[in-house]
């Protein structure tokens, strides 16, 4: 099975409405906490052995694998005897777990070893796939890993990553990660088989959306709020949907809740696959369509939206408010006159500027600021549309 379907290029299959996990060069596994991690605080261990089996025989057949492990809180939760599964404070979930993944760590490294296989531990905060520079080496560190035959198990830093700094859920770590190491794939395993028109424990009428070829609003309004043990729901598997397609990564949710979930998969299609866009853009600007935080907002009128869905830069004239502070260089979401997010670029003024030369022409900048170093709000080549 495997073999046969890894002769077949990746985007053809999506192509087809089929996304084989197996014929994904570099592929992104997550493990949310719930199908860890027992309501005793135990972990699933023969689950977790049956999955690390079937990772351990890709990568034996040169599939590079990368886990997006949740579950250090759920686990260090319990054996502090913390309340709400260590989720009442942020001291707490950081206490959680650091016990929590300890001994996560020491079950993939002892289930992988039993396949001849080398986990490796990666930890991460927001801020090191924020901060261009971090990122890259982070990436440089995952292809070191992959490329020697390790597989990393990746999560997030909980115990030093703070309120303000955090993803929070591993639904968006697994595609950011899935965007800098340029995985094919990222694989969501899920306590539920993907994204239903309704929430199917409560509308029986509810039904499964295989496929997603484009986030729409609509879409979004059939994300449900959190549930079970991790921090993401539906939500943010959506919002990790838009970051893996702008890093040019197809993306799929399904559940984890069956016997080999990768091969029911492969061999039923359950799920839903959220196929990446024909053409990614270059990289610098993935890493931009990806990041989680701004540092302010550009609102825009209908006809710079349009300008910009050509392909142009942001002039000043089309700009109608600035919010945030910032400076030139620092990265700033632009918003449609109904405050939809449309794109993202790297400001080409500081906000102070930036307020002063709202609806201005091009060349009115200098009469404005006193020099006119250059025309554009944002340039063309500084601006990921979303
Ligand atoms: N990083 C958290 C943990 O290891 C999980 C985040 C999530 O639930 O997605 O427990």
């Amino acid at each position: 099975m495997v073999a046969a379907l890894s002769q077949i290029p990746v985007d053809a299959l999506v192509g087809a409405g089929l996304f084989a996990p197996a014929v994904c060069r570099r592929l992104v596994v997550k493990i949310g906490s719930s199908l860890l991690v027992t309501a005793e605080g135990q972990v699933r261990r023969a689950w977790l052995a049956d999955l690390v089996a079937a990772l351990a025989a890709r990568r034996a057949q040169g599939q590079q694998i990368l886990v997006v492990s949740s579950g250090a809180v759920a686990l260090g939760a319990r054996r502090l005897k913390l309340a709400k599964g260590g989720r009442a404070s942020l001291e707490d979930a950081q206490a959680a777990a650091a016990v929590g993944q300890i001994e996560l760590a020491q079950v993939y490294a002892e289930l992988f070893a039993g396949h001849g296989v080398q986990a490796a531990q990666m930890l991460l905060t927001l801020d090191d796939l924020e901060d261009r520079r971090r990122y890259l080496n982070v990436r440089a560190t995952a292809d070191r890993l992959v490329e020697a035959g390790a597989v990393p198990v990746i999560n997030e830093n909980d115990t030093v990553a703070t309120a303000e700094i955090r993803f929070g859920d591993n639904d968006r770590l697994a595609a950011r990660v899935g965007q800098a190491v340029e995985a094919d794939g990222v694989i969501l395993l899920s306590d539920i088989d993907g994204l239903y028109t309704g929430d199917p424990k409560r509308d029986p009428d509810a039904t499964l959306i295989p496929l997603v070829p484009v986030l729409t609003p609509e879409i979004e309004a059939m994300a449900g709020g959190t549930t079970g043990m991790g921090s993401g729901g539906m939500v943010s598997k959506l919002q990790a949907a838009r970051i893996a397609a702008s890093g040019g990564c197809h993306m799929a949710i399904i559940s984890g809740k069956v016997d080999h979930p990768l091969a029911r998969f492969e061999s039923q299609g359950i799920g839903t696959v959220f196929p990446a866009p024909e053409a990614a853009p270059v990289a610098r600007k993935r890493w931009l369509a990806g990041r989680l935080t701004v540092a302010g907002t550009l609102v825009i009128d209908d006809g710079a939206v349009t300008a910009l869905r050509q392909g142009r830069s942001l002039l000043p004239a089309g700009v109608r408010a600035v919010s945030g502070g910032f400076q030139r260089g620092d990265v700033v979401d632009i918003a449609g006159p109904d405050g939809r997010v449309v794109a993202r670029g790297l400001a080409g003024y500081p906000s102070d500027e930036a307020v002063r030369l709202c609806g201005r022409k091009s060349h009115e900048i200098e009469a404005v600021l006193g020099y006119a170093p250059r025309a554009a709000m944002i340039h063309r080549d500084d601006l990921v549309m979303l």
